[in-house]
């Protein structure tokens, strides 16, 4: 491992500080994924800033049944909280599904957005790719794509974002509360993520010195009933082959609203605007379902590769879309 400085700072403006003003500085959370990082020699940081010390780590309600989630309230802790529990049970069921308890002790929320793709040729410094160097190539184009995207992908890039709880703060409309250089901004958390286009190493909007501080859930009702599924090559300590976070209104049989993301599937969480859309004032059954999933796949791009590709996932998401919303109605068989 490289050797880098280490530096605890007094409040989160002294750590915005420390990294703004250094190109080669980085944020630690609770390093499960940096230091990873750090001994495979994927990041090459000068400075490491903790800020598992300056950052909230407490859940407070706003009102109406909305809540803001300190960006250091660790991820099992925020996944056994009561109010979360209850009024946002997709979050906490994306949170359990990740990881493991030890890491899930350690990870932050605002570090696990963060967290970097899984691609075997990211990881690997001996490969090009592109998002680790700029420019020197993908090796996963013709290589080993069961794991990467089938939507949103670029020649540059097909790697997937690997967060459980991400999937499900896109679905719910979370806000993120960041503290940079100029100050605060709030960005919508479908926004943070970007799709990969010309520029791989960019995974996120944020600019270098802009800390998470918080993430805001806004009340709607619709949250209450809210599901994750996960599909995986082993039944935990895995990262999704493809996911779906949904919240489902039901009147009458017809679908009144519908709140759905996918994991496992492009660089970014996927909102599945189209799905939503094709179920808004359907009937809830198992054709409006998988309707609803074609009307977001019809986009869906797999790659070939050495591995025989990522096809699968089209229709393995398209049953698990189904899946998750036969659950929310409370039938669980077609
Ligand atoms: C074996 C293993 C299995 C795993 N399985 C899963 C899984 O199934 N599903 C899943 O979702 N995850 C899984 N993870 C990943 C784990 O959830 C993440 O490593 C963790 O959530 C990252 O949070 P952290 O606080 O430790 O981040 P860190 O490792 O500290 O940081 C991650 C990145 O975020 C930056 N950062 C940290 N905090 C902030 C902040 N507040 N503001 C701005 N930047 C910040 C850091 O600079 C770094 O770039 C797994 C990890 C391991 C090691
Ligand atoms: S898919 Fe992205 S992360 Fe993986 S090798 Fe290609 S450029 Fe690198």
């Amino acid at each position: 491992m490289r050797p880098f400085d280490y530096h605890r700072p007094a409040d989160a403006a002294a750590a915005v500080r420390s990294v703004a003003g250094r190109p080669d500085a980085v944020f630690l959370g609770g390093g499960t994924n940096l230091v990873d990082h750090l001994k495979l020699g994927v990041a090459r940081p000068a400075l490491v800033v903790d800020v598992s010390g300056v950052l909230p780590t407490g859940v407070e309600e706003l009102g109406d049944g909305a809540l803001r989630i300190g960006a250091g309230v660790s991820n099992s802790a925020l996944a056994a909280h009561p109010r979360v529990r209850e009024w946002f049970p997709v979050l906490s069921q994306a949170l359990l599904s990740g990881a493991s308890g030890q890491l899930r002790n350690m990870a932050t929320t605002g570090g696990n957005p963060l967290q970097r793709t899984r691609c075997v040729y990211f990881q690997d410094v001996t490969t090009p790719c592109n998002k680790r160097e700029p420019g020197s190539g993908c090796s996963a184009v013709g290589g080993w794509t069961r794991n990467h995207a089938i939507l949103g992908a670029s020649e540059h890039c097909i790697a997937v974002h690997p967060s459980d709880m991400a999937v499900a703060l896109a679905a719910l409309g979370a806000q993120v509360r960041v503290l940079g250089p100029a100050g605060e901004r709030t960005i919508p958390f479908v926004g943070l993520h970007r799709l990969p286009g010309d520029e791989p190493e960019r995974d996120t909007v944020l600019e270098h010195g802009e800390l998470i501080t918080a993430i805001d859930l806004p009340g709607e009702p619709i949250a209450r009933r809210s599901a994750y599924r996960k599909v995986r090559d082993r039944a935990s300590y895995a990262f999704a082959l493809v996911s779906v976070a949904a919240a489902l209104d039901v009147r009458d049989g017809v679908v009144a609203d519908a709140r759905i993301a996918f994991g496992g599937v492009a660089h970014a969480p996927w909102r599945a605007y189209r799905a939503e859309e094709a179920l808004r004032g359907a009937p809830a059954t198992e054709a409006g379902f998988r309707a609803a999933a074609d009307a977001e796949l019809d986009a869906a791009r797999p790659a070939g590769g050495l591995d025989g590709g990522n096809a699968f996932k089209i229709p393995l998401l398209r049953r698990t879309l189904a899946a998750t919303l036969r659950g929310l109605t409370g039938k669980d068989t077609p």
